[in-house]
């Protein structure tokens, strides 16, 4: 099979030949159709953060089909559209037994990123157990995309517990924003984002966004506070997780606001316990998704709740193109990679 391989940090994929792997016991051959691509990849790329060994493949918005089923696999034929869950995890921790899987103690490979060669290939080997079947209704590359972007949206407006008339402040509508916008929205919450272009406003927008503040020179507490009687909101879901947007997000939320946390960078925002305790703020983490989550937003998906967030694809061969492309900032929503299998099936 071909793939893009990361050969070494800071430097183009090289597009090669590689074997194809063998799916060992309980493992499932996938025949990748369609790959996401997002900042994660463009930090391996660069070498931060996961730090694989190279040779290594990097793609974790997988959708294929089943190719082979190893030794022991059940319920898993040939042929059948799948997903990939991310995390491989030990099955038997506290998270775990509590369905949060994606916090394991144990944590094993992740797809892509962490000793499980991802989707910039023809194929990849995945635990049976990390497939989530998939309907025929949804694109290639609105499946692929479901994997981080709709599950991580999803995990994290399920995170923030809104509700039907609760206000939400979503800061940056990327891929994941595009996503939390739509499912905030269709949780029955009053949205306003924020983003920096007339282009990505228009987009937020175009999502289901009510309001959208810009982030350059604009004091955004202040702008939530005129929009919400003098409030604030609800819940700030905060996708970037720069000291000035953490800052911005627990100073535009009401008393009794909550603070979700889904985007990170090596910043820190101090807060002072007397504002965090008398105004009752709370501060939650999010981290990805649970599997389950990934099987709901892709059942939304199929219905048609939500709409596609993909707005350019490229064939998988030019992944150093569609890199570059993302790293300009210059796009909406999310870029797909299409392998040639995955381009002859749109074209069925
Ligand atoms: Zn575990």
């Amino acid at each position: 099979m071909k793939a893009a391989v990361l050969q070494a940090f800071k430097q183009p994929l090289v597009w090669q030949e590689v074997d194809t792997p063998v799916p060992g016991p309980d493992e499932v051959l996938v025949q990748v159709m369609a790959c996401g691509i997002d900042g994660t990849d463009l930090k391996l790329l660069d070498g931060f953060g996961y730090t694989p060994a190279l040779p290594f493949v990097i793609g974790h918005e997988v959708a294929g089909v089943v190719a082979e089923v190893g030794e022991g696999v059940t319920g898993f034929e040939p042929g059948e559209r799948v997903i990939v869950y991310n995390f491989t995890t030990c099955g038997d921790c506290l998270p775990c037994r509590t369905y949060r899987e994606q916090i394991c103690v144990n944590m094993g490979g992740v797809l892509g990123a962490k000793d499980r060669h991802g989707g910039y290939a023809e194929y990849l080997s995945i635990p049976a157990r990390q497939l989530v079947r998939v309907s025929e209704r949804v694109a290639w590359q609105d499946s692929a995309v479901c994997c981080d972007a709709g599950m991580t949206g999803f995990h994290a407006v399920d995170r923030a517990g809104l509700r039907v008339g609760e206000s939400v402040l979503i800061i940056g509508v990327g891929g994941v924003g595009s996503m939390a916008v739509q499912l905030a929205k269709a949780a029955g919450a009053r949205v306003l984002a924020v983003e920096q272009s007339e282009a990505k406003a228009d987009w937020a927008r175009r999502l289901g966004a009510d309001e959208v503040l810009y982030a350059e020179g604009t004091d955004i507490p202040a702008a939530v506070r005129e929009r919400t009687d003098g409030l604030g909101v609800d819940c700030v879901i905060d996708i970037v997780g720069l000291t000035e947007t953490m800052g911005a997000g627990i100073n535009a939320l009401r008393n009794g606001g909550r603070l979700v946390v889904v985007g990170y960078t090596p910043d820190f925002y101090p807060i002072e316990g007397k504002y965090l305790a008398q105004n009752e703020l709370a501060i939650i983490g999010t981290r990805a998704g649970r599997k389950q989550d990934l099987i709901d937003v892709s059942r939304l998906m199929a219905e048609g709740k939500i709409r596609s967030i993909v707005t350019r694809t490229f064939p998988m061969e030019e992944a150093n193109e569609a890199l570059a492309v993302l790293r300009t900032g210059d796009i909406l929503g999310r870029i797909v990679l299409l392998t040639p299998a995955g381009r002859q099936a749109m074209d069925d």
